[in-house]
């Protein structure tokens, strides 16, 4: 067994995980977290050994809201910032990501269709899971041209699962 990481607050209520997830809730309500790992963070912290830094997952914010800007100046989290130049290859062209709302250069009966089908796509019921979720956000063209195969690579695990 690993020894548990433990951030003592006070609340009536406990959070089982120190993830990004775990951690938000925490500061919402001042619930205390009991963490498995040794640390915190989850599958956004790194891994060191000698010398070198392993990054569980991409340590990436698309954008900072100032709220959480301060929230991450106040812990002592420095920022390197980038411009971002990430395109997807498909269709015979690059397009810029995230591919959704960049439609220009794919071919004509592709974005038609991404189109067609985001302004029809189902609303309305509650997804089950994280497949159903897409096909009801971005709609069908959207979903099978890019989300779908691109988060099943990312997850490595079907979307329904
Ligand atoms: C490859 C990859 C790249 C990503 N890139 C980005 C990115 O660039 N930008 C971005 O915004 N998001 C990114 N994400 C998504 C983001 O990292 C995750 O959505 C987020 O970190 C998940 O946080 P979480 O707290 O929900 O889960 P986790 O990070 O999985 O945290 C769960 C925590 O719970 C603990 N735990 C589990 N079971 C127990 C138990 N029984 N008792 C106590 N503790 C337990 C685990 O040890 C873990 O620390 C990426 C994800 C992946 C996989």
């Amino acid at each position: 067994m690993q020894e548990q990481a433990h951030i003592a607050r006070n609340g009536p209520v406990v959070i089982l995980g120190g993830g990004l997830t775990g951690l938000a809730a925490s500061i919402a309500s001042g619930a205390e977290i009991y963490e498995a790992d040794e640390a915190v963070g989850g599958i956004a912290s790194s891994d060191h050994s000698e010398g070198f830094a392993f990054d569980r997952g991409i340590h990436v914010m698309q954008a900072v809201p100032a709220r959480i800007r301060k929230l991450l100046d106040d812990a002592g989290v420095r920022l390197n910032v980038r411009n971002r130049r990430a395109f997807i290859y498909s269709h015979g062209t690059y397009t810029p990501y995230p591919f959704q709302v960049n439609t220009a250069g794919m071919p004509f009966g592709v974005r038609v269709r991404c189109v067609v089908d985001f302004l029809t796509r189902p609303r309305g019921s509650r997804p089950e899971n994280y497949e159903e979720w897409i096909y009801q956000s971005v709609g069908r063209g959207f979903a099978e041209k890019f989300q779908i195969p691109y988060s099943e690579k990312f997850w490595t695990v079907h979307l329904a699962k």
